[in-house]
């Protein structure tokens, strides 16, 4: 089984908060000898902050991917969604996704009761460490377990990339809601889906989105699927880490990192 240069979390300028346009992108991952790549860009239903629950105009987006499909035949180019889901549109978003003929879709959650962790005031306000952190686990287990048609779990303890804490009580790390993680890895693994080795930690919590010790766990249940993503938002970042996530998971005996086309999982090595 071949390995295979992939970053499966990354947005453009169809996403509200991309920074880099699909050309941009495309002739840096050639640059960077990536040999595929999955546009994963936000939908955010119901974002209390309405500049963010934007969605892509998807023909103008498939249409765009399509060009660089043409343009750069080196490079397996998939387009997706990161889904930011919301138990109160949920059933709206479901019908909405069946419509469009994506590759890959990347669940993600953002908000929590209704705010949205980046927001640090109104998120950990009032809360300690430990409830914050617990309430952010307990709301990625309502939605995961009310999902089974998507392919990946985005960055898991995503509370903690903009976080109220620092140094080492930074990380959401297993032990800050095992019951929890393991009900959410669990499920993961019954569906035959994949987890998420989120990049984007690494420049604040040392490691990555989900956790090494959750990833750890994952592994130790019987989990064998995995995407690799950078979550990058602009040129910079395209397949930032992955190599060094890739070696982490390994170290691990973490054993296959997916790709997809049209939803259809294939494996390679990682
Ligand atoms: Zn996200
Ligand atoms: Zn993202």
């Amino acid at each position: 089984m071949e390995q295979r240069r992939m970053d499966y979390h990354l947005h453009t300028l169809h996403s509200m908060d991309g920074r880099q346009t699909v050309d941009d992108l495309c002739r840096s991952m050639v640059e960077r000898g990536v040999q595929e790549i999955c546009l994963t860009e936000h939908i955010e239903p119901g974002h209390p902050d309405p500049s963010l629950d934007i969605p892509p105009i998807w023909d103008v987006y498939l249409s765009e991917v399509a060009a660089a499909r043409r343009k750069y035949p080196m490079l397996t180019i998939r387009a997706g969604v990161e889904i930011g889901d919301n138990p109160l549109l949920r059933d709206k978003i479901k019908a909405d996704l069946a419509a469009l003929p994506l590759d890959f879709r990347l669940l993600s959650l953002h908000l929590v009761n209704g705010v949205d962790c980046y927001d640090v005031e109104d998120y950990f306000g009032g809360k300690t460490r430990a409830q914050a952190y617990r309430e952010y686990a307990e709301a990625k287990a309502e939605s995961i377990l009310d999902w089974t048609d998507f392919d990946s779990v985005a960055h898991i303890g995503y509370a903690a990339k903009f976080s109220a804490y620092t140094g080492p009580e930074r990380a959401l790390v297993y032990a800050d809601a095992p019951d929890v993680f393991d009900t959410i890895l669990k499920h993961i693994i019954e569906l035959g889906k994949c987890l998420e080795v989120n990049t984007s930690g690494y420049a604040t919590t040392g490691d990555t989105f989900a956790h090494s010790t959750i990833i750890r766990r994952y592994i130790e249940l019987g989990g064998e699927y995995f995407t690799f993503g950078s979550d990058s938002h602009d040129e910079d970042r395209n397949y930032a880490d992955i190599e060094r996530a890739k070696d982490m998971v390994r170290s691990m005996g973490g054993k296959y990192q997916a790709s997809f086309e049209q939803r259809r999982m294939k494996l390679y090595r990682i």
